[in-house]
């Protein structure tokens, strides 16, 4: 099976590719990047996701351009519940590379972490599938957290320390420089 995994950053990518290749897939990684804030801290995340796929022997399509001011205005009053939009914007653009290139299916390296909302990201993997006709391959790579901490530190890989947006910079920094 062909798929394309949305692949968030480097160490979030290590667990779930191994897991992937070992089930027989076949994988092209793609790379979003309008819900990293600011520019400069996209960047180091797609630098260090450039050498881990080098390394890894990795394809990947790599999105163009830099849509921060959509992804504020899809959020704006809605904040709290930006994770939705988020998650959608990012698994309907790996959908849609997935259809484009006639892959059987696609998958997120989302399902890694334990700081998502595992449940809402596979409601919306496969409610995406069934609309574009493809396989929402869904596995918990949430039982692989440590070993990929652990693979990356060893890497020396950049560990970003907020999930992506301004608004998860603030809930990382700004209650706990405040207290
Ligand atoms: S906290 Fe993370 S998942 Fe939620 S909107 Fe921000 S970047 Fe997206």
């Amino acid at each position: 099976m062909r798929i394309v995994l949305h692949t968030c950053c480097g160490p979030c990518s290590i667990y779930p590719l191994g897991v992937l290749r070992n089930m027989g897939m076949e994988v092209m990684g793609y790379f979003y990047r309008h819900n990293i804030h600011p520019f400069t801290e996209c960047m180091k995340r797609e630098a260090t996701l450039r050498d881990y796929a080098d390394q890894m022997n990795l394809k990947m399509i790599w999105q163009k351009g830099y849509e921060l001011e959509e992804f504020l205005r899809a959020v704006t009053f809605r904040e709290q519940n930006r994770c939705r939009y988020c998650y959608h914007a990012r698994l309907k653009a790996s959908a849609l590379v997935a259809k484009k290139g006639k892959f059987d299916g696609f998958s997120t390296t989302l399902l890694y972490s334990k700081f998502q909302n595992h449940a809402l990201i596979t409601e919306i993997g496969q409610d995406l599938a069934k609309q574009y006709g493809l396989k929402f391959i869904y596995h918990d790579f949430r039982e692989g957290w440590k070993q990929g901490i652990e693979t990356s530190k060893a890497l020396g890989m950049y560990r970003q320390q907020y999930c992506g947006c301004i608004y998860s910079e603030k809930d990382r920094y700004y209650a706990k420089n405040e207290e």
